[in-house]
């Protein structure tokens, strides 16, 4: 797929993952072993990466779906290369700030690049015509920490947003569509 753009697999640093569900991680192994990158996340969701997390009450029905997942596709799972932290800068894409958005899961990541003003949001959102909205609530596995993650990208305000589960719209509208789901809980 690279080679369509005249880049080679050589090319690839790194793979640069906002948490450890399946629907994420599933090709990480395969390009890792086509361009020798190295995989940074979380060392929150590490279970996750390794394909061993133990989900708890609802969030089972997501531990189903994975576990249906990982047989259909023969997910191995991956070893972290490197685990980053809040308010690290990577260097790469002009220097990216991870901002730690836990609530999906507890080591859930965004990546915000200061150079064009977007936050890379990853699962904190789906965005769809409706609006933005929580993920569905048997994905998540640590919610009470979703209402901290919203304010902190709030206050971030980055130009715009681009979330992993939407429907294709602009940057801006994303970023627009989440501060009016999630901007004017207090204080109104
Ligand atoms: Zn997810
Ligand atoms: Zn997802």
């Amino acid at each position: 797929m690279l080679d369509w753009k005249g880049r080679g697999w050589e090319e690839v640093r790194a793979v640069v993952a906002t948490h450890g569900h399946l629907d994420h991680t599933l090709n990480i192994r395969e390009i890792v072993e086509r361009s020798g990158a190295k995989v940074y996340g979380h060392g929150g969701d590490n279970e996750h990466f390794v394909g061993r997390y133990r989900y708890r009450g609802w969030s089972r029905i997501c531990g189903c779906l994975e576990w249906m997942g990982r047989l259909l596709f023969g997910f191995q799972g991956v070893e972290l290369d490197l685990e980053i932290e809040n308010e690290e800068i990577l260097d790469l894409w002009g220097g990216l700030r991870v901002v730690h958005l836990p609530g999906h899961t507890r080591g859930h990541c965004g990546f915000y690049s200061e150079r064009v003003g977007i936050l890379f949001a990853g699962d904190l959102f789906a965005n769809g015509r409706l609006g933005a909205m929580e993920p569905w609530f048997f994905l998540n596995t640590c919610a009470q920490y979703f209402e901290g993650s919203f304010e902190k990208v709030l206050e971030l305000d980055p130009r715009g947003m681009l979330g992993n589960h939407c429907d294709g719209a602009d940057a801006g509208e994303q970023k627009r569509r989440f501060v009016a789901k999630f901007g004017k809980k207090k204080g109104e």
